[in-house]
């Protein structure tokens, strides 16, 4: 692990808040400060929270949470695998806390995931603490992480994905690139024909501009562009949206019966997803809609 500037010495503070939002702070009490470093890519802070557990951050924004890293886990894998119905192979950018990579190794028929994260220290730092969720992922023959930055990756290999997803950070710093153009040109490369591309694209109500945008983006390359959504305490301020782009116009209309078999087949349990759920996904508030259709004028 290389670090630019170590520092393990945790800080005292009552509260911390996160930064992301102008004009507003969502804070949590520290009831205890675990670990603070400047790694390569960030400055990572990891703090208990009497409600929400153990809280990463990575320049003042909440990543996950073990309290409800659930929900943004479970719905952002088991969506486009079920509605695939065959993915094999499925592509991570991001998710260095591997809780993604949890997700989509439940499915016994994906036969390798492999996870693209810029920074080490993000995943071997969450192989040490976030052990309660993420310790399965790395006794998993099928799992093969590279440490480089997703956007080269995607124009640079020639591997082809059923399901690509972008468990990115928000579009500040290192992430930024991620939610650009170029980058979703090759990630339509990387897939194989009838193959889907997931975002996360942050809390519409929130962070209208960043789903306007990357729709848009979308449309200009995929045949299907759509978003879905799911609640999630810890990203503040209502629906996270999940961006949706394939050239596979059947994958979002999957009938209930077929998610639910292939559900049962899959066999195994969740917290927040079920079949109904994933179909009830695809329906967008109006001004989620809105933004959607936005995006695509
Ligand atoms: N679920 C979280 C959220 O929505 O806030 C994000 C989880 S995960 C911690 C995000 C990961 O994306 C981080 O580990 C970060 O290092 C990684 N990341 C950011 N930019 C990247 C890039 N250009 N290539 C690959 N990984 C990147």
């Amino acid at each position: 692990m290389t670090k630019s500037d170590v520092q393990q010495k945790p800080s005292q503070k009552d509260w911390v808040s996160e930064t992301l939002h102008d004009g507003v702070e969502i804070s949590f009490r520290v009831d205890k400060v675990l670990y603070e470093q400047k790694t390569d890519e960030w400055h990572l802070e990891l703090i208990e929270n009497s409600f929400f557990g153990k809280v990463l951050m990575l320049d003042g924004i909440t990543q996950v949470t073990t309290r409800d890293e659930f929900i943004y886990h479970e719905m952002m894998a088991h969506v486009p695998i079920l509605s695939h119905g065959n993915a094999k192979e499925v592509l991570i950018i991001g998710g260095g806390d591997c809780g993604m990579a949890e997700e989509v190794l439940k499915h016994k028929s994906v036969s390798r995931l492999t996870q693209v994260e810029i920074d080490r220290s993000v995943v071997d730092f969450s192989k040490e603490h976030f052990a309660n969720f993420n310790a399965p992922v790395f006794e998993d023959e099928r799992f093969d992480l590279i440490i480089a930055d997703g956007a080269q990756f995607v124009h640079e290999t020639d591997r082809r994905f059923d399901v690509i997803l972008i468990d990115s950070t928000d579009p500040v710093g290192p992430g930024a690139v991620l939610f650009t153009e170029e980058f979703y040109r090759g990630c339509h490369l990387c897939l194989k024909e009838g193959g889907v591309l997931v975002t996360q694209n942050g809390v519409t109500f929130m962070q209208r501009d960043e789903l306007v945008s990357s729709i848009s983006h979308f449309n200009k390359i995929f045949k299907e562009v759509s978003a879905y959504v799911a609640c999630i305490p810890t990203y503040f301020g209502g629906h996270m949206a999940l961006g949706w782009a394939t050239d596979n116009d059947a994958l979002n209309k999957i009938p209930v019966e077929v998610v639910k078999k292939r559900f049962e087949e899959a066999n195994f349990t969740t917290q927040y997803y079920t079949p109904e759920v994933h179909i009830a996904a695809f329906a967008l508030p109006k001004y989620i809609l809105d933004a959607v259709k936005e995006g695509k004028s």
